[in-house]
């Protein structure tokens, strides 16, 4: 890292330590009965590991301008205590708090307030399946008027700054765009009239909050849509709002609507940066020096340190990596980057919880947004020494805890337990630590879910728990724990097709370790998120293969959450992959498998490998066996529950055992 992360920058009037800002979140904790207590503390530990400058998650100026029904109100008095209550956290904490004013614009919900959502023109939005009521200037006025009063209450509230949402496509970027913009009065036609509405939201809440109080806008780089606003437009637009008394630009890309996939894993890192860059280099020849935020796709300090000292950028937004890591940068700031909790991009608990009512959390951290239900993994002070060589039979047990298997629910428990101050030997049967996570992490696009186990590889040992890989513990090595967790994970279920113990059949798990053992004519039994992911890892191994996977019911990639499954179904689609639903299985053969489709017809499905993906079973030989034992144990992770294979539960199952034992 070159440090240029790590140098101080100012927004306005507002001056920051470093150039890295926790980007905006919906949480989904904004409006909990609780007085704010849980959203307090989930920004206060953020401030407390070393994010200086925190933006809100999106406050919704008006009710019919609310993303959902658990979006604050900024302008109504039952949101200000626990708006108040996060400054305050914050502040304590010795950061910065910005509130992000919102207005979602068509892709508000009806459903929400009972409220037709507003836009500047009728256009049907697929985001929120509904055609908005196109405003007229009375609703016009009361907007600008009800962001300038967000403005102002922000201020009075003890916010640092606020910013402007004006991207991602809700109703601002609606405005500015001529998808949504088919006025012909003074909001719309040309390029100039389409930017009067951000620009008059801009002065009106600058003309609330005054000169010295920073503005930031959060504008669109790229809308990603066919026929929106081009790059051109965007920069002038980026210039006008400078010109106009913005503090600073965060840059925003793609629609909600966009086919374009944004955050999903499968964009690669930094892909964005140049979005940001243009943005900024249009700016400064325009001759203004506001400082430009970069965003999207950057999921670490030193990714954003890069960025920050190519020019790309002033400074770096990231939001989920907050999530993950809520030290994330004062970690990084140490050089303890082995240690840091590594957002792995799959959206399953984070933004697949944002668009509903469920409050969001983090998969490779399940304690996120539960901040007062469970303590802290506390960083260790420096690698502790393994207090005793591996386990063996012969070493002292009673006062331990044993936690057999080390994929993500026996990581995540041995982890909290050790943090709880008990001694945990982790057993694992196979040579190395992560489980599934070592399938996911050969996949394309999901080399991230190794980082989650470089960050076991180094947070284990350093909290004292002794990891015995190699090793498979039966219940007569486990007597004299004083507590068994259980986290044996799961075994594919077994497929009942004529022919599947013929010499070409294998499981997913052969697939997956030995990818090149597979032929070029491939039939996959199965569908689901572990069918997909191997697909994908076959297809490009070797983009001249025959794929085909199929299932007797249900969607293809059914477990995947919503905001990823559109994108990867895309990518099997480009590399050819075929798939098939409602099938009815015959037999296996030496060349396939026989099927009849969904429309009855018969079909050999080609394949010189025929792969078994068809499920998991809990793999409950070992808590049988302690059962049997008097051994107390918890079963926990695809043991206890393997429907679905989630692995958000099994993270969430860990830190519940643990905390539990
Ligand atoms: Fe990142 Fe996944 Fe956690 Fe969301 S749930 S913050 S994408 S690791």
């Amino acid at each position: 890292m070159t440090a240029r992360a790590f140098t101080p920058v100012h927004i306005g009037t507002l001056e920051l330590k470093h150039r890295i800002v926790m980007g905006s979140m919906h949480l989904n904790l904004e409006r909990t009965d609780d007085g704010g207590a849980a959203l307090a503390q989930f920004y206060r530990e953020r401030a407390l590991g070393g994010a200086d400058l925190i933006i809100t998650g999106g406050a919704a100026v008006s009710r019919e301008g609310a993303g959902g029904r658990t979006y604050a109100l900024v302008n109504e008095p039952e949101s200000a205590p626990a708006l108040a209550r996060a400054v305050t956290a914050v502040h304590e904490a010795g950061g910065h708090l910005a509130l992000q004013l919102f207005h979602a614009g068509r892709y508000a919900f009806e459903a929400t307030f009972g409220l037709r959502p507003l836009a500047p023109s009728s256009v049907y939005s697929r985001f929120s399946r509904c055609e908005p009521e196109a405003m007229d200037e009375e609703q016009i006025q009361r907007t600008i008027a009800d962001f300038a009063a967000g403005a102002l209450r922000a201020r009075e509230l003890g916010f640092d700054a606020v910013e402007i949402m004006a991207s991602e496509g809700y109703l601002i970027n609606q405005f500015v765009s001529p998808l949504t913009n088919l006025r012909d009065d003074a909001w719309g036609g040309d390029a100039e009239r389409r930017r009067r509405f951000p620009l008059a939201v801009l002065g009106a809440v600058r003309d609330a909050v005054g000169a010295d109080f920073p503005v930031i806008v959060r504008t669109s780089g790229t809308d990603l849509m066919e026929g929106s606003s081009s790059d051109r437009e965007l920069d002038d637009l980026a210039v006008a709002l400078v010109a106009a008394g913005a503090d600073a630009l965060n840059v925003g890309i793609g629609w909600h609507e966009s086919s374009v996939p944004t955050v999903q894993a499968l964009v690669p890192h930094g892909h964005w940066l140049g979005v940001a860059r243009r943005v900024r280099e249009a700016v400064r020849a325009a001759g203004f020096e506001a400082p430009i935020v970069a965003s999207n796709r950057v999921n670490s300090v030193p990714l954003a340190d890069e960025a920050l000292a190519r020019g790309d950028a002033d400074l770096v937004a990231m939001a989920r990596p907050f999530l993950a890591d809520p030290r994330i940068v004062s970690t990084s700031r140490a050089r303890r980057l082995e240690l840091v909790n590594t957002c792995i991009g799959c959206n399953e608990a984070c933004l697949d919880r944002s668009f509903g009512d469920e409050p969001v959390s983090c998969l490779v951290n399940p304690r996120a947004g539960r901040e007062l239900e469970y303590p802290p993994i506390p960083l260790p002070e420096a690698p502790a020494p393994s207090d005793e060589p591996g386990a063996t039979a012969s070493v002292e047990r009673p006062g331990r805890v044993a936690v057999v298997g080390a994929g993500p629910a026996g990581l995540q428990a041995a982890a909290t337990l050790a943090a709880a101050g008990m001694r945990v030997d982790l057993y694992e049967a196979a040579d190395a630590i992560g489980g599934q996570f070592q399938l996911a992490g050969s996949v394309p696009g999901k080399a991230d879910f190794l980082e989650t186990i470089r960050y076991f590889e180094n947070l284990l040992p350093a909290l004292g728990v002794r990891v015995i890989t190699g090793t498979h513990a039966a219940a007569s090595d486990l007597v004299g724990y004083a507590h068994v967790v259980v986290a044996t994970g799961v075994l594919p279920r077994a497929v009942h097709v004529a022919g599947a113990e013929l010499g070409h059949v294998m499981d997913y798990r052969q697939a997956f370790a030995e990818p090149s053992a597979v032929g070029r004519r491939v039939a996959i039994i199965g569908a689901g998120g572990i069918a997909v992911d191997l697909a994908h890892l076959l297809a490009e191994a070797d983009p001249e293969r025959e794929i085909t996977i199929m299932r007797r019911s249900g969607r293809i990639g059914a477990g995947i959450g919503p905001s990823t499954r559109w994108a990867v179904l895309a990518e099997l689609r480009a590399a050819g992959v075929r798939t098939l639903t409602g099938v009815v299985y015959g037999r296996i053969t030496a060349d396939g498998v026989e099927i009849t489709d969904a429309d009855g017809a018969l079909e050999l499905v080609p394949g010189d490998t025929v792969i078994l993906a068809a499920g998991q079973e809990p793999h409950v030989t070992l808590a049988s066996e302690l059962a049997g034992e008097g051994v107390p144990h918890t079963v926990i992770g695809g043991a206890r529950d393997a429907s679905g294979l989630n692995a958000v539960r099994a993270f969430d199952d860990g830190l519940r055992a643990g905390t539990a034992v």
